[in-house]
């Protein structure tokens, strides 16, 4: 395997664009941030989801405080495995695409400008009933909701209830919720369309150029975003690479055989081993 790091690096520092495919498993153990994400609540005696629940009896609000407890975390957190990303593709023409919805990418220091995320944001809301598709930035209305806490919980406890305070909808009144895929009904695709326009583009331009496409911890689901048009773009491009990383599945297809490395390893400790 060594060999193959210093081969994989080698084409990296060569490439003229590298492509990055961030699969789902990236973010799929993140369930130890659960305290962090509670810690503006924890002088309330709460500190988990579980806790919530205790004080507060409606599953609706707990469900909303929850999301917007996460939200208000992910605005100002990244992970170590993106962190390792930057500084393995910092100083490249790179192009990123996510399959993941929060915003852990974006403060990794990455230009969102070289980012999509087809699946969703949840830096964005959107109607519920998406009568609209107008798409908008939560930031303002999240961090007054994490501000404005101490008073709400005590209220919710006296029985208000917290459709009082979610966000709604300017032209149909109905409630806003968070513009991610997992809602297929009425998921609103113009969060990520712009960008996808760009993503269009920029792979474009890679056609018969030094192009390394890195398959980050990119499992079955949805395949037709990263892992078959990644092997497709492997198989066309005469001087492409695909560096497949997948600590069970890393195995390539016959047709980009001597195109791609499969790399059985996770995300994170592969790009620890780049970066060394
Ligand atoms: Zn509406």
């Amino acid at each position: 395997m060594s060999n193959q790091i210093e081969l994989i690096k080698e084409k990296l520092q060569e490439a003229d664009y590298v492509l990055v495919g961030c699969g789902f498993d990236l973010e799929k153990n993140l369930t130890n941030l659960e305290e962090q994400y509670y810690e503006p609540v924890s002088k309330m005696g709460i500190t988990s989801k579980e806790t919530l629940a205790e004080k507060v009896q409606e599953k609706e609000a707990v469900e909303w405080i929850d999301a917007i407890l996460k939200s208000w975390y992910q605005k100002n957190h990244t992970l170590p495995v993106y962190q390792q990303l930057y500084e393995t593709i910092k100083e490249k023409n790179y192009f990123i695409l996510s399959m993941n919805t929060s915003q852990y990418l974006l403060q990794a220091g990455f230009d969102e400008k070289k980012i999509v995320m087809p699946c969703g944001n949840e830096g964005l809301f959107q109607c519920s009933k998406s009568c609209t598709h107008k798409i908008e930035e939560n930031e303002s209305y999240v961090a007054d909701f994490v501000k404005r806490l101490p008073e709400i919980l005590p209220e919710l406890q006296m029985g208000r209830s917290i459709q009082e305070y979610m966000p709604l909808c300017e032209t149909c009144k109905e409630r806003l919720t968070f513009n991610v895929r997992s809602q297929v009904e009425t998921y609103v695709e113009e969060g990520y369309l712009p960008q996808w326009q760009a993503y269009m583009q920029w792979i474009a331009r890679t056609l018969n150029r030094k192009l390394v496409l890195l398959e980050l911890d990119v499992n079955f689901t949805l395949p037709s975003l990263i892992r078959w048009p990644f092997e497709k773009n492997a198989y066309i491009n005469n001087k492409a690479l695909l560096v497949r990383v997948n600590k069970t599945f890393p195995q390539l297809s016959e047709e980009i055989h001597g195109k791609g490395v499969p790399v059985p390893m996770s995300a994170e400790e592969f790009l620890e081993l780049v970066n060394k």
